[in-house]
């Protein structure tokens, strides 16, 4: 006869099986958090929230390297950030250089475990004033090289069953902002690509996901909102927190997403945007 057992994890089962296969009991604590080992690479780390993806990641024991144009906000950037930093000067437009690049990476530090596509370009412009050659450019950097680095990085993570990567989205794949058109395509196309490359990845040991940040100070958003205050105005008006994120609010949901906590999230897009994407 049936017998209902509890187990501990306080599901009920019949004749005890699923209690004699239950899995340990796992102590919660913050050690999920920890990125000690984890060898990451953050495209565009250099500034404004990659570099604080960074800061995160290397404060839980992660080694880290940074990527950009420019050289020497590279070596500040790394010397502000101290031991675990790392970086390569790296064009993420040249699709051509992206094997190299894990290749290089992995020689010099080890397996790659996480891959951070920060990297991103933006440009305002009236839609009917964007030429064919803006439009491209953008979709080059934010697009098409995003795919090109997840696909050097996904052939060595796949084989070897574990990885992580993350995109960094926008709120401009969410909802209609003017003047973006060539940024919000980009970063649309980057959300339907987290959802096949989860899809395809995830029962291989790596997952896929994405933040969609708010609003959040950096050099881009300030860029964008000094010379047009309306625009400030209508950002805060829709932000139920009413304020702008810091750049490090993005850092913690990357360590969140990098990390074991994470497990069992793949797929998803996370708006880190004080409630911006669903404020009235
Ligand atoms: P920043 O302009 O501060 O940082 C962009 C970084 O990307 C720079 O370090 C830049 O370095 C690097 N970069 C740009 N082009 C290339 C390239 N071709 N190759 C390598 N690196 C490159 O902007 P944010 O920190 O604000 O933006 C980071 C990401 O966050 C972007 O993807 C952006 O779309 C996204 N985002 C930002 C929001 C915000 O409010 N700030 C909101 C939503 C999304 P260098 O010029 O030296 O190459």
């Amino acid at each position: 006869m049936a017998t209902s057992v509890l187990t501990p994890n306080g599901h009920s089962s019949t004749n005890g099986t699923a209690l004699a296969m239950a899995a340990p009991a796992e102590q919660p604590g913050l050690h999920v958090f920890s990125l000690a080992g984890r060898v990451a690479l953050i495209t565009g780390g250099g500034t404004g929230i990659g570099l604080e993806i960074a800061r995160c990641m290397v404060a839980v024991g992660a080694t880290v390297i940074i990527t950009g144009r420019r050289e020497s906000v590279l070596q500040e950037s790394v010397v502000d950030l101290g031991e675990g930093a790392h970086y390569l000067v790296n064009d993420v437009s040249d699709l051509g250089g992206t094997d190299a690049l894990i290749e290089q990476i992995e020689a010099e530090y080890g397996p790659l475990d996480i891959l951070v596509n920060n990297a991103g370009i933006n440009m305002k412009k009236p839609a009917l004033e964007v030429t064919d050659e803006d439009f491209s450019r953008i979709i080059h950097t934010n697009l098409n090289a995003v795919f090109a680095l997840t696909r050097a990085a996904a052939r060595r993570m796949v084989p070897r069953g574990s990885g992580t990567i993350i995109m960094i989205s926008s709120m401009a794949a969410y909802y209609g902002i003017d003047r973006v058109v060539a940024y919000a395509a980009s970063k649309s196309a980057v959300e339907g690509m987290v959802k096949v490359l989860a899809s395809e990845f995830s029962k291989d040991g790596v997952r896929v996901n994405a933040i969609a940040p708010g609003f959040i100070e950096t050099e881009m958003s300030r860029t964008a909102m000094n010379s047009d205050p309306d625009r400030r105005d209508r950002a805060m008006r829709r932000t139920p927190m009413g304020k702008f994120g810091k750049p490090s609010d993005i850092g913690h949901a990357a360590v969140f997403l990098a990390s074991e906590a994470a497990r069992y999230v793949t797929g998803v897009s996370l708006p880190v945007d004080g409630g911006n994407s669903i404020g009235f």
